[in-house]
């Protein structure tokens, strides 16, 4: 018994270390011993062959039955019992090219994010010209990088004039979308008139302002980003406020944002959810991006930290009002109860806005609040899992209802003949526990280096060794941090 138990173990083991399919171009691969997830919300079902024929899922079966394919295709990946899903999706991603001053080089966030299942995102914000630049190399194949849809930002308040300005030269640059953030009424009007006139998709960031989420329905806007503008939506009359609340001041902005929730009125609350739903509005919570405000402690001593964190995002979390999101100068032991208040209602209304028919997808928005590349998404799932949501349903919101959201549901998001071949293939079964899906060296409970973690990220039929991305980027951290020595959340 324990000289079998061995073998299987080594076997295991074996196929994780094997890298040698890493970034191979090549034009057929079979998939062997997969327990597959379609990602519509369908069991697992297995064990599987799939067949992947120039990027795309040719065919997909029992093993038994389709033995000549074992015998026809030269190259194989031995899933070995694991788990396939479709890649991951994440929509709420900022490419950044440095951080506080500190050069963050590609390809950090790019190994991270596809080491963490990501085959696509979503770039709401960025050096637009290079991203664009990266978008085309990555559909090249040119470097190593999930497929990105390129959606710049418009913040704040602008002239009609100005607007029509801006979002032609972006139409010219063949950009997938916009993203607007902390428009009054009228700029928000005029911004999404203009977005429908070059039929581009519109994510917005809605915050505590002059608009809500009555206006993203009454536009049609493709996502709300985070969630401010939907209980605003239901408020009876305004958020009530101390007298000395600044909105400019982001203690005071996260703090009180913690008490909007409650102050929502529930039947104003479900008249906003159905409409959003009837406009085909649909929510990218990243609910990910608040947890620190729940539990400051948890995020501040995040396992990966050691590891993978950056010396550039270490100096950006330091509590400052110069960094978008470094709030944590003044945080109490009573906000952090309101923001767990906060959460079950906001749980609530997911769960509600979903049983309504509303789409829900995910996003991390990673690179702000103790939030790092790939990790943050992975804890979104877990935080959907927590709203509510069973895992299967929870990687459909990361699968398939994000690619229909970003107009690609018919080619990706799914393990299906005749789809897009963007797969992840897990040592372990994630809908029995989505806490495999961390990279192996991570594993809270285990310590197990045979068990858990995404062993291979494949996207357009290319396989990518996660193993030997999060290695090349534990040198990267290495180097910078000898350059930039923070000492803020990791000392060595
Ligand atoms: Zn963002």
């Amino acid at each position: 018994m324990r000289t079998i138990f061995w073998f299987f173990s080594f076997l295991s083991f074996a196929v994780v270390a094997d890298n040698s399919l890493h970034n191979q171009k090549i034009d057929e691969l079979l998939i062997t011993d997969a327990m597959v997830v379609v990602g519509v919300g369908t069991p697992p079902e297995g064990p599987y062959d799939i067949h992947i024929k120039d990027g795309i899922i040719k065919q997909m079966g029992n093993s038994r039955v389709d033995s000549d394919l074992r015998k026809s295709v030269e190259q194989h990946l031995n899933a070995d019992g694991g788990y396939v899903l479709p890649g991951l999706i994440n929509m709420h991603a900022h490419t950044m090219y440095q951080r506080a001053g500190i050069d963050m080089a590609q390809p950090y966030q790019h190994y991270l994010w596809l080491a963490c299942g990501i085959t696509s995102i979503r770039d709401l914000g960025s050096d637009l010209d290079e991203t664009l630049k990266q978008r085309e190399q990555s559909a090249k194949h040119e470097i190593i990088a999930p497929r990105m849809f390129v959606y710049p930002g418009i913040w704040g308040n602008h002239l009609e004039a100005d607007l029509e300005k801006t979002i032609t030269s972006y139409h010219k640059k063949k950009v997938d979308g916009l993203k607007f953030g902390m428009m009054d009424k009228q700029t928000f009007t005029a911004a999404s008139k203009l977005a429908k006139k070059y039929g581009l998709k519109v994510a917005n960031h809605v915050g505590v302002e002059d608009m809500n989420a009555w206006d993203n329905i009454k536009a049609g806007t493709t996502t709300i980003e985070h969630w401010y503008g939907v209980p605003d939506a239901a408020l009876k009359g305004v958020q009530n406020f101390p007298p000395d609340m600044n909105y400019s001041n982001e203690l005071h902005r996260f703090r009180y944002a913690g008490r909007l929730w409650r102050e929502a009125d529930l039947d104003k609350l479900d008249m906003v959810l159905q409409g959003m739903v009837d406009a085909s509005v649909a929510w990218n919570p990243t609910l990910v991006i608040y947890e620190a405000s729940r539990d400051l402690q948890r995020a501040i001593s995040s396992p990966w930290f050691n590891d993978y964190l950056h010396p550039g995002l270490e100096k950006f979390f330091q509590p400052s009002a110069d960094s978008h999101g470094s709030f944590f100068w003044g945080w109490t032991t009573t906000d952090e109860v309101f923001w767990k208040n906060n959460y079950q209602i906001w749980f609530k209304a997911l769960r509600d806005f979903a049983e309504k028919g509303g789409i829900i997808t995910t996003g991390e928005d990673a690179g702000y609040i103790y939030q790092v590349f790939g990790f943050g998404l992975l804890r979104e799932l877990q935080l959907q899992q927590e709203a509510g949501f069973h895992p299967l349903e929870v990687i459909k919101h990361a699968t398939v209802n994000s690619a229909k959201v970003l107009g690609q549901g018919e080619k990706l998001g799914q393990v299906r003949i005749g789809y897009t071949a963007d797969l992840i293939v897990v040592n372990g079964n994630p809908i029995a526990d989505l806490s495999v899906l961390w990279p192996r060296n991570i594993q809270p409970l285990t310590g197990d280096e045979s068990t858990g973690g995404i062993i291979w990220t494949i996207k357009d039929g290319i396989p990518y060794h996660a193993p030997t991305m999060l290695k090349a980027v534990r040198e990267m951290v290495k180097t910078s941090r000898a350059d930039n020595p923070i000492n803020y959340l990791v000392t060595e």
